[in-house]
């Protein structure tokens, strides 16, 4: 799936990016104290100080550059915050080591980790920082740190503390921001967060020229269901075809719920066969089980952008859902498609496209 060693899944990775695009004009202000305070120190320590930082903030906006259609954004994110902290080691190397008082800095890049990476991720990037600061403290002046312990174990402590309290920061604005975006029965990703994910898809598509997928699903007979079954077991059924959706799912595309029993999924970089066959596996998948302990058919409405095509997802949109309405008109429990200039019914052996 999409787990990896600094975020746990596609959900985290877009709350990564999100946070990311948040600190980037925070972080320009803050390597701007820096070089303030670099420019004040001028006299005393000399200009070099200042290279680093620019080599810093180059790599970072460098970073950001390269998140852009690679699927996993975090290591690239990962790598800039990293160079970031070697800077400060440079520095620190330079200006005496465990006495500089740049040792303090490196605690500053911290505090961005657990906006971005897992708990996981952001005792990677302590460590990493830790062995950092002994490394240089020994490697410049091994007599200064044995003759003054204290002096490396302050900033090391500075480091650890900053990450526990940012972390406690960031979790409870974790859990207040899934509460906005996130439905609590069946765990899927509401209204509220489709509308920001298709603003950032439709500009990445201007980049990447990639298709996207989309692809409208809707539960057949659903108020029977509630009516014979109640209430209580029609919300079974939806969370057990939430979870058949996700599971399904490669790491980057996206499941929303958007009504009552409708489900809208995002394929980005999907053709339109590609999204056809996975619209197919999903109706197989469905009918294959029982769900809510019930035997369940969906519809789905199948629609896609086109290469190198900037994506409109309102376009897109409707001809997924009319592709859907044309599903339900013609019986139910089957994959239409919709591409532009045409509607058809698709089964699997018969891959006409009627047009209409
Ligand atoms: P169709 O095949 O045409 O889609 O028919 P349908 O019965 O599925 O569609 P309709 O829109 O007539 O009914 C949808 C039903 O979904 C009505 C509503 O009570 C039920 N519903 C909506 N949200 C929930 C929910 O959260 N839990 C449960 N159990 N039912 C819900
Ligand atoms: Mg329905
Ligand atoms: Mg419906």
């Amino acid at each position: 799936m999409a787990d990896s060693w600094l975020i746990r899944d596609g959900m985290d990775r877009e709350r990564m990016l999100d946070m990311d695009a948040r600190i980037e004009p925070l972080r320009r202000k803050a390597l701007l104290v820096l070089a303030v305070c670099l420019v004040l120190s001028g006299p005393w320590i000399g200009w070099w100080t200042l290279i680093p930082l620019t080599v810093a903030g180059v790599f970072f906006t460098f970073a950001r550059r390269q998140t852009e259609g690679v699927s996993k954004p975090e290591n690239v994110l990962f790598a800039g915050w990293a160079a970031s902290e070697v800077m400060i080691a440079a520095s620190v190397a330079l200006t005496g080591g465990v006495d500089s008082p740049a040792m303090a800095w490196f605690a500053i890049p911290i505090v961005t980790l657990s906006a971005r990476f897992s708990v996981r991720g952001v005792t990677i990037g302590v460590a990493t920082t830790v062995l950092m600061m002994v490394g240089v403290a020994f490697a410049v002046d091994t007599s200064a740190v044995l003759s003054d312990p204290p002096s490396l174990f302050a900033p090391i402590a500075l480091v650890i503390s900053a990450a526990i309290l940012s972390t406690a920061l960031m979790q409870s604005d974790r859990e207040h921001r899934t509460e906005a975006v996130i439905d609590p029965l069946t765990g899927l990703l509401n209204r509220h967060a489709l509308a920001n994910r298709t603003e950032e898809l439709t500009q990445r598509s201007a980049i990447t020229s990639e298709p996207i997928g989309v692809i409208v699903a809707d539960i057949d007979h659903f108020k029977v269901i509630n009516d014979e079954h109640g209430h209580q077991v029609g919300d079974a059924v939806l969370k057990d075809l939430a979870y058949l959706l996700r599971k399904e799912l490669r790491a980057f595309d996206l499941a929303y719920r958007i009504g009552g029993e409708e489900f809208l999924l995002l394929l980005p970089g999907a053709d339109f066969d590609e999204t056809l066959a996975f619209a197919h596996r999903l109706h197989r998948s469905v009918a294959a089980g029982r769900r809510g302990g019930l035997n369940v058919t969906m519809s789905f409405g199948v629609s896609c952008s086109s290469h190198g095509e900037v994506f409109d997802y309102d376009h897109v949109f409707e001809a997924a859902d009319a592709a859907l309405y044309a599903a339900k008109n013609s019986g139910r429990n089957r994959v239409c498609h919709f591409i532009p200039g045409s509607v058809g019914t698709s089964r699997e052996d018969d891959d006409s496209r009627i047009a209409v």
